[in-house]
């Protein structure tokens, strides 16, 4: 039987709608660049929404999946395997945890550390003691658990009723968690930056000021590290770049290398409250997402990876501004590390999106987030030549907006 072939008309076609993906199908990608079904070229500063950190196709990822395949595919966690133990070795060893669970997204990560807060604190305390505080805007994913405990009710108000207990204080508002954590809390749960509502990084204080809350009322610190971990900040986690260490930190995205998994890493006294059969996933830690994940890891947790994002920052921050001052679009350029997002200026208000399809047109993968911010997360390994050519289309496509 011949194939048809597949165009983007088919996803209009089959799949759930739930998605608007760009006009063009990827098909290949190495380091920075990706070509699509008609062989148009592309810069690519979305790096699969910050999941491929050494970009596409890494030789090295390349020769651990290959490794691997040759191997073992999958065993199940009724079973453990060599690439999934290595892999969480290297996750202590770099981090403040002492223990780690691996499955297979952000999602996932957070539903476990949002439950093994809740058993934690049954175990310690008492089940009056289940409430989670968390941060207006925050993202943490799509489970039920992930959107309630998310900060944009436009993922969740359409799926209740929602577990209870959870409170939202403003991001970045210390006096507001406050008021918000109790002895009755948990778990506040907070991103060290916040991506998807923003690009917005924590103010200086504010998670160590949560610490202290935390502290003080027995509760769990849980920092989502999705998207701000492995490297993306310059940092291997963004905690490092404070004077602060959690109870829980969740990984996911560019710890698999374009592999899909997640981390939930945790202390010995906190993780001694998940016991054989108190959680649990098939595909967790499978031998050949472990492999390619643990020896990306083993590449990003480099001087030279880590050192290099410093300087990339830099180059996209003079860039940004210099496309700024030509055409005044933007009221503010901010983030961390390779993780940056410009604010627009409110006469494109609502317009984000419109700025990133006309990237497209010019050649440039770009993100958005939410209605007003374009958002960039590229490889950490980018090559200049590939941030000057990226941001000269980035700057053809804001010609193009502007132009109207
Ligand atoms: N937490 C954060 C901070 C995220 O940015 C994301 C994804 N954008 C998630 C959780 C959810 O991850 P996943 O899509 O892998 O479930």
């Amino acid at each position: 039987m011949s194939q048809r072939a597949v165009t983007r008309q088919t996803f209009d076609e089959v799949m759930v709608p739930m998605f608007a993906p760009a006009a063009f199908v990827p098909v290949r990608g190495a380091g920075s660049r990706v070509w699509d079904q008609d062989g148009r070229e592309y810069v690519d500063f979305a790096a699969g929404i910050a999941v491929n950190g050494l970009g596409h196709a890494h030789p090295d990822l390349v020769a651990a999946l290959h490794e691997q395949a040759q191997k073992l595919w999958h065993i199940s966690n009724a079973f453990t395997n060599e690439p999934v133990l290595r892999l969480a070795q290297q996750l202590v060893d770099a981090t403040f945890a002492d223990r780690v669970f691996v499955c297979n997204s952000g999602s996932e990560a957070n539903e476990a550390a949002l439950k093994l807060a809740r058993k934690y604190a049954r175990d310690h305390f008492s089940p009056e003691k289940h409430e989670i505080v968390a941060f207006s805007n925050a993202f943490h994913g799509r489970t039920l658990f992930a959107v309630s405990v998310g900060g944009q009710p436009k993922y969740s108000a359409d799926f209740g009723p929602l577990p209870g207990g959870i409170h939202h204080a403003p991001y970045n508002d210390l006096a507001a968690a406050e008021a918000l954590i109790s002895d009755k809390t948990c778990a506040v749960m907070v991103e060290p930056v916040q991506g998807e509502g923003g690009v917005i990084p924590a103010a200086p204080g504010f998670l160590e000021g949560l610490r202290a809350l935390c502290d003080k009322h027995n509760a769990l610190l849980v920092f989502d590290e999705v998207q701000t971990g492995v490297g993306r900040t310059g940092a291997l986690y963004a905690y490092m770049n404070h004077n602060v260490t959690p109870d829980i930190m969740t990984s996911a995205k560019a710890l698999g290398g374009g592999f899909p998994v997640g981390a939930m890493l945790t202390t010995d006294k906190v993780a001694a409250s998940f016991s054989v059969g108190s959680h649990g996933t098939t595909y967790g830690g499978n031998p050949l997402a472990a492999a390619v994940a643990g020896r990306a890891l083993e590449i990003i947790n480099t001087p030279e990876v880590l050192g290099g994002v410093k300087w990339r920052h830099q180059l996209f921050i003079e860039g940004l501004n210099a496309i700024n001052r030509r055409h005044g679009i933007f009221s503010a350029i901010r983030g961390s590390g390779l993780l940056i997002g410009c604010e627009l200026h409110s006469d494109y208000a609502g317009r984000a999106k419109d700025f990133s399809r006309a990237g497209e047109a010019e050649g440039l993968i770009s993100l958005i987030a939410g209605p007003n911010v374009v958002r960039f997360a590229p490889a950490l390994n980018i090559p200049e030549a590939d941030v000057t050519e990226g941001l000269a289309r980035f700057e053809r496509a804001v010609a193009r907006v502007v132009k109207g």
